[in-house]
């Protein structure tokens, strides 16, 4: 089958690994069953060429059905406020439409995929005529909270962020604390908050949402998402395509902080925990020196991934870490800069444990590999996705920070040492081996997300 004889898919990322790992993964997936898919990506390829993005771009240059269309970054909009990062990302979209309007009217795709913060591209598809989807890369519990969130708007007078710890009832989902849902959901006169308001109005209007993440990680919100409770009865609900987990392949992972892999292979099995905070995560110098001194009290082996704190140079990180902390770990600490290949350490047989900032993708790998998780969030919707970690799903135990928001030694070492040397951490355990099991099965030929995916294929593919 030649190239120019296969239907094209167009996916839409948004910035950053988390938005691009499982987007290729999905592109790939299509690739194998007979689509070319284009990944469209703001700014120049050089921009791009970060942690994953190379590694995936290398990849993509060996299949000529997979590849990359970049176009150029435009000015920032007036009137964004300064700060308002999430704002920033929606509305830099909004203003690329007019060149992604171009290209989808060169290669008329057989549909658009889009990831949330590129919503406002559903009116470029809706005007060249292309069936446009959203490719949802959070849990399907968020989309529940996402699609209530005009009901969640009636029910209050005021700002979700005045209810302090109140619960918010979302239909599906277990209770979240106000205050945990994620910040742009919190202020109801911010332009990020619009932002979710309309997104939320054109997941509606759209052919469907693909989700990463399967029905038997979170039946109730599936359910409840699928049969519309979580819409507001003025809208329709759109077909939900559960098509996970899709976690970053070996082949195209970066491979960046390979030495954690040759120092796992001397540690004995299950006996490491792993700390790592996704792509952005920094702590402060006070939160990183708790840190390390609660590791070192637990006495437990550790592969832990630092990054220095915002505005701090990474070779100013040595100085710190507590004096001496290296050296007295050095039998059972690996500490590395800025990066591990994340999904090869979870898989690798020393890890005991994980300490996830819970970002999906790194939920979803945890899970893949069936390695326990105690939750510490910070940032995005991860506030959120500890609650139905905890409460629902049951794979992880929360970090708890004092009111200062410093998580302290103590209660570093107490979480450790429970989830790597007691029963209930041996019970986590097993509860995630029996969700891993049932996250492959899902996955296989039988599976229902394989049978997900294969229905959107035949849609495509015509
Ligand atoms: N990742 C990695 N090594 C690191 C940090 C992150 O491989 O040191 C990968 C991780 O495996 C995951 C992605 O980057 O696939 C992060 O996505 P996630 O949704 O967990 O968090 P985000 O970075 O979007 O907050």
């Amino acid at each position: 089958c030649g190239g120019d004889s296969r239907r094209m898919v167009v996916m839409y990322p948004a910035p950053g690994p988390g938005h691009l790992i499982p987007v290729v993964e999905f592109g790939r997936l299509l690739v194998s069953h007979g689509l070319a898919v284009t990944i469209v990506q703001r700014g120049l390829p050089a921009d791009n060429a970060t942690a994953p993005a190379s590694s995936l771009h290398g990849d993509a240059s060996a299949s000529p059905f997979l590849s990359f269309h970049y176009i150029p970054e435009p000015p920032l909009p007036a009137g964004v406020p300064e700060g308002d990062h999430v704002a920033k990302v929606f509305e830099l979209t909004r203003a690329s439409n007019p060149e992604l309007r171009d290209f989808l009217r060169v290669v008329s795709p057989a549909a658009l995929l889009l990831d949330f913060f590129c919503y406002s591209a559903a009116d470029v598809g809706a005007e060249v005529g292309i069936p446009t989807y959203f490719f949802f890369l959070s849990c399907t519990a968020s989309l529940a909270v996402l699609l209530h969130l005009p009901v969640l708007h009636a029910q209050n007078a005021v700002s979700m962020g005045d209810l302090g710890g109140q619960p918010v009832h979302v239909p599906g989902v277990p209770p979240i604390p106000a205050n945990d849902l994620p910040a742009p959901f919190l202020d109801r006169t911010s332009l990020s908050y619009q932002h979710f308001f309309a997104l939320s109005k054109k997941l509606c209007e759209s052919r469907g949402v693909i989700v990463n993440s399967c029905r038997s990680l979170e039946p109730r919100a599936a359910d409840a998402v699928i049969a519309g409770l979580c819409t507001p009865p003025s809208r329709t609900t759109p077909p939900v395509f559960c098509v996970g987990p899709l976690v970053q392949s070996e082949e195209v992972a970066d491979k960046r902080g390979g030495e954690c892999l040759a120092w796992l292979d001397t540690q004995p099995k299950a006996s490491v925990l792993f700390l790592c905070f996704g792509s952005m995560g920094r702590f402060s110098a006070e939160q990183i020196k708790e840190l390390a001194a609660g590791l070192e009290t637990s006495g437990q082996h550790f592969l832990w991934v630092v990054r220095s704190p915002p505005g701090c140079d990474e070779l100013e990180l040595d100085a710190l870490l507590p004096n001496g902390f290296v050296d007295r770990t050095k039998d059972r600490g690996l500490v590395v800069m800025s990066w591990a290949p994340q999904r090869e350490v979870l898989e690798h047989g020393a890890v005991g444990g994980f300490v996830t900032h819970c970002g999906w993708n790194s939920v979803l790998e945890a899970v893949m590999a069936g390695v326990p998780m105690l939750g510490w969030p910070l940032y995005a919707e991860q506030r959120m996705n500890r609650v139905f970690l905890v409460e629902e799903m049951q794979l992880a135990v929360a970090v708890e920070a004092g009111e200062n928001g410093v998580v302290t030694a103590e209660e570093i070492e107490g979480k450790v040492s429970w989830l790597m040397n007691s029963d209930g951490g041996s019970e986590l355990r097993e509860r995630t081996l029996a969700a891993m099991r049932e996250a492959r099965e899902a996955l296989s030929d039988a599976g229902d997300s394989r049978a997900a995916m294969l229905h959107l294929v035949q849609q495509w593919i015509v």
